[in-house]
């Protein structure tokens, strides 16, 4: 089969982390988790590390410059020409999405499926209180989900313009989401 480039959207607490790790292991994709990235800078305590971390406990963006150049790197190396990728968390401005666009064309390639994983505002917002992470404080959730609907949501239109967009509910045990996730690539991708 041939490497798939993907992309998985969804709201902060729609499951996307754990879909992806199911996504990984049935497809074989390298999986570009750029909150996991910026989480191991800050455990490793480098520069970006530093500069990232108030901003991600706040529950602002990163800027866009500095993630670009975290996932052009990456997507830059053999593993991912190989064994295609999946993005979690990125893109998340439209300024990502272009850059998005045209690094994967300068390798040669082009994205085959955005995956919306779609959990209302109330649901996403429970879930996360309860998983305890050192930067979901309420008014961090808050935040964050508003920089989603601003940010983030409207590159559903932009990659559904591509006819890209595979839109999943994303209410349900992981095991029956994860069956409409993969049916959904299926038909998206022909
Ligand atoms: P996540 O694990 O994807 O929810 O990311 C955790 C935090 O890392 C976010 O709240 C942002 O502060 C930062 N972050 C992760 N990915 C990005 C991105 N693509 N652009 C800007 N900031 C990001």
């Amino acid at each position: 089969m041939a490497a798939l480039r993907m992309v998985i959207l969804g709201r902060q607490g729609s499951g996307k982390g754990t879909q992806s790790e199911r996504l990984t292991a049935r497809f074989g994709c390298v999986h570009l988790s750029t909150g996991d990235a910026l989480r191991a800078a800050v455990a490793a305590g480098t520069e970006l590390g530093r500069q990232a971390k108030s901003i991600m406990d706040s529950g602002r963006l990163v800027g866009d410059d500095i993630m670009n150049g975290i996932v052009r790197d990456r997507l830059g190396r053999d593993d991912v020409a190989e064994s295609g990728v999946l993005l979690d968390g990125y893109p998340r401005t439209a300024d990502q999405a272009d850059a998005l666009e045209a690094v994967l064309g300068e390798l040669g390639h082009r994205l085959d499926v955005a995956l919306n994983i779609d959990v209302p505002i109330a649901e996403v917002t429970a879930r996360m209180l309860g998983r305890g992470r050192s930067d979901d404080t309420a008014e961090a959730i808050g935040r964050r989900l508003e920089l989603y609907e601003e940010q983030t949501a409207p590159l559903l239109d932009w990659f559904e313009g591509r006819g890209l967009l595979a839109a999943v509910d994303g209410v349900g045990s992981p095991d029956e989401v994860f069956e409409r996730v993969v049916a959904a690539i299926e038909h998206t991708r022909g």
